[in-house]
């Protein structure tokens, strides 16, 4: 029997509120330490916290994207534990009953497509900074800024469904992309607007492994590896007979390996109790059901409506869909072309590649679907072909200028005048006697290198199809 991974993710997603949850200070990244920081933010004795609106909506919107069932009555609590950054010694949060709670995400792997479960999604403060100078173990000076102490998180924690690294990526993946689409969360896993913590362990058979925890993952990638070095620790460990120790872990990123970590929380009992000044969080029927509206179409939907409606493949489309602004185009120019095949290849292919070398975003080219319909209608009436067509959508993408009008300046119009073609293949028999004889003696394979000839003497300008009629018709003429 093997071994089979059992983890689950504990994710801290920011709400992309203009102040914090409980005052109105501002959540602007980066700022000055300690700038943004008042009484209640900073937990000194006699601040009252006061509920932002904008976060229940926020988190509602959210719970309600992941399939949750949201809870008509939720609860604050004070989570009780001392650490520097924590300055009234108690967070606010929910713990019996939260906002959200049983939804879930579809996600779709290489091999797969399987649904992880949440268990809950609740709303909570965060806490201050501390900032260490050192090594980790080994602060020389501890700095504390609390700017970041009172912002909102929503908490999202999965049941133990996932099994490998990839779906664990992917989940992650897919829960950014939702959090852009409703514009409740940045997603910026490097601006900490997504934390990630998993839990892991492994086992063969029913009775699951001992649980190790690694915290503090802060992209993507260091999910992936920490998890894919994990497994295997865990894995050879058991072979060799030793025991896995019920522990917290971090990634050292340099490495890639997972070590134990010395934590805040260790003997830790939290000593949750009701928050006494804030009362129960009640929504009704109807707010519940106005927020619903505001929900736009998620990922996975818009990726398989774009499949079905445009006959684009699946991998264009989760692709396209990474972004809803892309997406977005994407669908413009589409309509306006009536060509989506042709869009997704170039917008994949040659924008997209033109975007990430250029550092922009799609939103800042000056190509959009009407240009898009002009190169697509340009190739249609043959005015270009589709070799010169992708040197015009690059050369438009450059100067800002529209396909027409790069056309006309540098004269690319393609020659269908099988006059002019004519007297081209006319010279280029003339100046390959050595291919030709070879063509004539049945080696057909020379065609190519006779088509590329007038092509580098028409600056790719002339029809292929025209030409290479012609020129079977004056080889054939030869014999
Ligand atoms: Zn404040």
């Amino acid at each position: 029997m093997e071994y089979k991974p059992t983890i689950g993710l504990e994710i801290h997603v920011q709400l992309a509120t203009k102040t914090k949850i409980f005052c109105g200070c501002s959540t602007e990244f980066g700022a000055e330490p300690n700038t943004n920081v008042c009484p209640v933010c900073l937990g000194l004795p006699g601040a009252l916290p006061v509920l932002n609106e904008k976060v229940v909506e926020y988190g509602t919107k959210l719970g309600l994207a992941l399939n949750m069932h949201i809870n008509k009555t939720s609860t604050f609590y004070r989570k009780n534990y001392f650490y520097p950054d924590l300055p009234k010694g108690y967070q606010i949060t929910q713990y019996s009953i939260p906002i959200a709670s049983e939804g879930f995400l579809e996600v779709k792997t290489s091999k797969s497509k399987k649904k992880i479960r949440i268990l809950r999604g609740h709303i909570e403060e965060d806490s201050g900074k501390s900032i260490h100078t050192g090594d980790i173990t080994e602060s020389e000076y501890s700095y504390i800024d609390f700017n970041r102490s009172g912002v909102p998180l929503m908490e999202i924690v999965t049941y133990p469904d996932i099994e490998t690294a990839e779906e664990a990526y992917e989940f992650l993946v897919l829960l950014r992309k939702t959090v852009r689409y409703l514009g409740v969360s940045s997603g910026d896993m490097e601006k900490g607007a997504l934390r990630c913590d998993v839990n892991i362990s492994v086992s063969k058979g029913e009775t699951l492994g001992t649980k190790v925890e690694i915290k503090n993952l802060n992209s993507f990638r260091s999910v992936r590896r920490a998890l894919e070095f994990e497994i295997n620790r865990q894995i050879e460990t058991l072979k060799k007979g030793g025991k896995i120790v019920q522990e917290t872990r971090h990634l050292d990123e340099r490495t890639g390996e997972t070590k134990p970590m010395r934590t805040k929380e260790e003997l830790n009992d939290y000593r949750y109790f009701p928050e006494p000044d804030l009362p129960p969080l009640i929504l009704t029927d109807e707010y519940i059901e106005k927020i619903k509206e505001t929900i736009p179409e998620l990922p996975n939907e818009k990726e398989e409506r774009f499949v079905k409606e445009y006959g684009i493949s699946e991998d264009y489309a989760h692709e396209i869909t990474a972004s809803i602004e892309v997406a977005e185009y994407f669908e413009e120019a589409a309509k306006l072309t009536g060509k989506p095949k042709e869009v997704s290849n170039y917008l994949m292919v040659n924008i997209m590649k033109f975007i990430n070398e250029n550092g922009k975003n799609i939103k800042e080219i000056t190509f959009g679907a009407k240009e898009f319909k002009e190169l697509l209608d340009l190739i249609d009436s043959k005015t270009i072909s589709k070799n010169i067509a992708k040197s015009v959508l690059e050369e438009s993408l450059s100067s800002g200028k529209t396909p027409s009008q790069i056309v006309e300046e540098k004269g690319l119009k393609q020659i269908t005048d099988t006059g002019e073609i004519e007297k081209v293949i006319d010279e280029v028999i003339k100046e390959n006697p050595k291919p030709v004889s070879q063509y004539l003696n049945g080696k057909k394979q020379v065609m190519g290198f006779l088509i590329g000839q007038i092509m580098k003497k028409t600056k790719g300008k002339a029809n292929p199809k025209i030409a290479s009629k012609i020129l079977i018709e004056k080889l054939n003429a030869l014999k």
